[in-house]
């Protein structure tokens, strides 16, 4: 969705002004040519699948100029008007969705199913709720053992914190911190190891 507030997506029409040569009909309808505009808000499909996931007043209230403010428009609506869903969530599994859908029908040459990708947009909102309830699950043990577990160290000693992540496409981070009683601070230290040094 970044991409799309960007206007960096490569439909037909951005492909075109950087001198590709590609198809211009829209792969799901192809009825028009392929834009920003006619792929995500004026496409039937579009239209479909926004009218099948209860966002079309969102999507189709908003006063916009460039797609970059409609983006913004309908995230900020999403905000609004939300209650007990996270609209702004739905808004971008359904633009992935439709994404999707044009990429298969582009690259594999299958004609997009509205009621599978109507499916597939349920089965991601739910997937990301049960990873939200779960992260959440996690970070409350997370808060209890941090509390249970970390103690200063004791007179006459030092204790060494160390911790680290690996992020898979660009690279892993490590830190330490060297502590003696009373919180004081002795050495700290924080390093970015590139990918070549990353264990897998
Ligand atoms: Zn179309």
């Amino acid at each position: 969705m970044w991409q799309g507030a960007q206007e960096v997506i490569p439909t037909s029409d951005f492909l075109l002004r950087h001198h590709f040569h590609v198809d211009q009909e829209c792969f799901l309808c192809r009825h028009e040519e392929e834009s920003l505009h006619h792929l995500f808000i004026g496409c039937p499909f579009a239209r479909a699948l926004w009218f099948g996931s209860d966002l079309h007043s969102i999507i189709y209230g908003t006063n916009f100029i460039t797609f970059k403010q409609w983006i913004e428009e309908v995230i900020y609506k999403c905000k609004e008007y939300q209650v007990d869903q996270d609209l702004v969530k739905k808004f971008a599994i359904v633009f992935w969705c439709i994404w999707l859908a044009r990429n298969s029908a582009r690259f594999q040459s299958k004609d997009a199913n509205i009621m599978h990708f109507l499916y597939k947009v349920k089965s991601m909102l739910k997937f990301a709720e049960d990873e939200d309830s779960t992260t959440a699950v996690r970070a409350e043990i997370a808060k209890v053992a941090i509390s249970i577990t970390w103690q200063f160290p004791p007179s006459g000693w030092l204790k060494l914190n160390l911790d680290g992540l690996r992020l898979r496409l660009s690279g892993a981070g490590a830190g330490g911190v060297l502590l003696k009683m009373n919180m004081v601070v002795l050495f700290m230290d924080l390093q970015h190891l590139s990918r070549k040094l990353t264990p897998y």
